[in-house]
């Protein structure tokens, strides 16, 4: 057995909305890993569960890690780790690090909890393995147990949140929740360190969940994507012999103007959805997967009438942050 801590709320719900079936033209399921949990939920926590574990196992008692300024791994992380008694340090990335930090979203969350935020610069960025692995030596050095988590918590133990999340759709469609028990066409997720990529196509193959799984990137490009997702799979199979094949596709073509930077026709897509449907895309990640999926339809990828998958992996404190791009369409 591989260690786990219970965090999040499982099973998450399984949606469908009549007015979100009409606007795409497929049978559009969402899974709603945005409600693992109050402000420490989205897709995050399936890893933490993993992640964290090995962490007490090793008896650490500061976890390190690192994302963008608003990111919801690194919040995630902050308020997991507060609540098995560990401290946290934050690598956030900053256009210019000299800047105070924003008390918004994320950050604000962060700060709550009380982790230590150390501002780096997008140079440094490049660098975050070896920056988190010194800061890591000298936290020992003065006596700490620290434990490092790669960006997104995306390495081979943690992308087996996924393969669990996937086992808990397969019993959901055998309990009778996808509407007909049979398997999906596509399970369709964003995409922005690979860690889900590969724990959904994993799981997706194991469980019978789904023959193809649709990675749409959020930024960098589907080789980038491919290379990273690759040897993620290659390290969980490391950990669990037991897993197979993992047909995945990785589609870029909703990346949008840079990360963290929706498209005007995107922003005005998220508000659109929310209108019909209530619920809440962010534009740096679901918001973008969304629109990946309607352009994967419109382009036949995806062919109408499918029975789709579509993970909702979270995002809202960044939304909740980001008001003012959508100052002209709200
Ligand atoms: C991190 C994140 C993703 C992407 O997951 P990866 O495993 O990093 O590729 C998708 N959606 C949200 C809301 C996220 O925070």
């Amino acid at each position: 057995m591989i260690p786990r801590i219970h965090l999040a709320h499982l099973p998450t719900p399984l949606l469908r909305l009549r007015a979100l079936d009409e606007r795409f033209g497929v049978e559009l399921w969402i899974k709603r890993d945005d409600v693992t949990g109050g402000a420490e939920a989205g897709n995050k926590l399936r890893k933490l569960e993993f992640l964290l574990a090995r962490a007490i196992a090793e008896r650490a008692d500061v976890v390190l890690t690192c994302g963008g300024i608003q990111s919801n791994h690194a919040r995630a992380t902050a308020l997991a780790a507060a609540r098995v008694g560990m401290r946290s340090v934050l690598f956030l990335r900053m256009q210019d690090p000299r800047e105070p930090l924003p008390l918004t979203g994320n950050v604000m969350l962060d700060r709550l909890v009380g982790a230590e935020i150390r501002r780096i610069s997008v140079d440094e960025w490049r660098e975050r393995d070896l920056l988190m692995q010194n800061a890591a030596v000298a936290l020992e050095q003065r006596g700490a147990r620290p434990f490092v988590i790669p960006e997104g918590g995306s390495n081979g133990l943690g992308s087996l949140g996924y393969v669990e999340a996937m086992r808990e759709v397969r019993e959901q469609i055998d309990l009778g929740l996808a509407g007909t028990p049979k398997p999906f066409d596509f399970v369709v997720h964003a995409c922005g360190s690979g860690g889900t990529a590969a724990g959904v196509a994993l799981g997706a193959s194991k469980h019978q969940v789904a023959p193809k799984t649709i990675a749409m990137a959020v930024c960098d490009d589907v080789a980038y994507f491919q290379k990273r997702i690759d040897r993620i799979i290659e390290e969980a199979r490391g950990i669990d012999r037991t897993l197979g094949a993992a047909p995945y596709v990785v589609d870029d073509a909703a990346k949008g103007p840079a990360y963290a930077v929706a498209s005007e026709e995107q922003k005005a897509f998220i508000v659109d959805v929310a209108r019909s449907s209530g619920l809440l895309f962010d534009p740096v990640y679901t918001g973008k997967a969304l629109f990946g999926l309607a352009l994967a339809i419109k382009r036949g990828t995806v062919p109408l009438g499918s029975r789709v998958l579509f993970l909702h992996t979270g995002g809202l404190p960044g939304l909740l942050a980001d008001g003012e791009a959508f100052r002209t369409l709200i």
